[in-house]
């Protein structure tokens, strides 16, 4: 893959052996509930990780606090080669936009600007965030929409769409930005069961380019096939992580065999 293929992943670098993201005792209270009660995760560079559990049990503020859509109380947040984010500090707008411009996320219900093309979606993040050249941030979202099938779909607008095309348009929203790491909050739960196999065949195949991402997801099969690390969380806690032959097939805590037993 060429280095100018804006699918391709971060090149291979002399830090490659580091995590690519480290955060430590993230905690995080809406009102007086702690949803976050000091998780650790780390995220190796090229890595899956799918964050599993019940509903409520904070994947998505974990996912949200990595990128600072949401800003927890305390807690670090560090890429490979850049300055650790302490929220315990209350970091700056400035550190915020640090991690966002690390990361992508990809949204359950897609987010598209609703009077927007397909194209001017793509690139709105490239050119009015990142300051690109549009002409190049163009180019780039064609390459990309093909690389997903859509093609011929840049000068539609997203309700001309089925939920499985707009949420492919989502994750080249996310691809264009160039991110380093790829961040899914349930990326196919919105969609109609008979859409859900296009968008998981796209996410398999960015892991398999090497991509680095985080994953909410109740698709435990898909978890199972795609990621390196399981994590499963309870009560705003990390109850136990590891590759998926064991969290999943063998897991060692009683409340992580009682989840995936309500699921057989
Ligand atoms: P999960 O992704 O595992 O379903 P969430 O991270 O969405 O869990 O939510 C964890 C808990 O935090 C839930 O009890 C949820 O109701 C609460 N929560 C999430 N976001 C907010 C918010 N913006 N305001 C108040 N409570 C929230």
């Amino acid at each position: 893959m060429s280095p100018t293929d804006p699918l391709a992943p971060e090149p291979a670098d002399a830090v490659i052996a580091a995590p690519l993201l480290t955060a430590r005792g993230i905690r995080k209270s809406f009102g007086d509930v702690e949803v976050l009660k000091s998780i650790d995760l780390t995220v190796p560079r090229g890595d899956v990780v799918a964050l599993i559990g019940p509903s409520g049990s904070g994947k998505t503020t974990v996912l949200r606090s990595l990128n600072g859509l949401e800003v927890p109380e305390a807690g670090t947040v560090e890429f490979s080669g850049g300055n650790v984010v302490d929220f315990s500090k209350a970091p700056s707008k400035r550190q915020l936009a640090s991690l966002r411009d690390r990361s992508a996320m990809v949204f359950q219900q897609f987010n598209l600007f609703p009077h927007r093309t397909v194209l001017e979606n793509v690139i709105e993040g490239p050119v009015q965030v990142q300051k690109r050249p549009k002409a190049e941030a163009i180019a780039d979202a064609r390459v990309l929409l093909e690389r997903v099938g859509l093609g011929a779909k840049a000068d539609a607008y997203p309700f001309e769409l089925s939920g499985g095309q707009q949420q492919r348009v989502g994750i080249v929203r996310a691809l264009a930005l160039k991110p380093q790491l790829l961040l899914f909050d349930e990326p196919t739960s919105a969609l109609d069961p008979e859409l859900v196999g296009d968008v998981l065949d796209v996410i398999r195949e960015l892991a398999t380019e090497g991509w680095t991402m985080v994953l909410v997801t109740h698709e435990l099969a898909f978890a199972s096939h795609v990621a390196d690390t399981i994590v499963f969380m309870d009560g705003g806690v990390v109850v136990e992580s590891g590759p998926p032959t064991e969290v999943l097939q063998n897991p060692r805590e009683a409340r992580t065999k009682q989840f995936l037993h309500r699921l057989l």
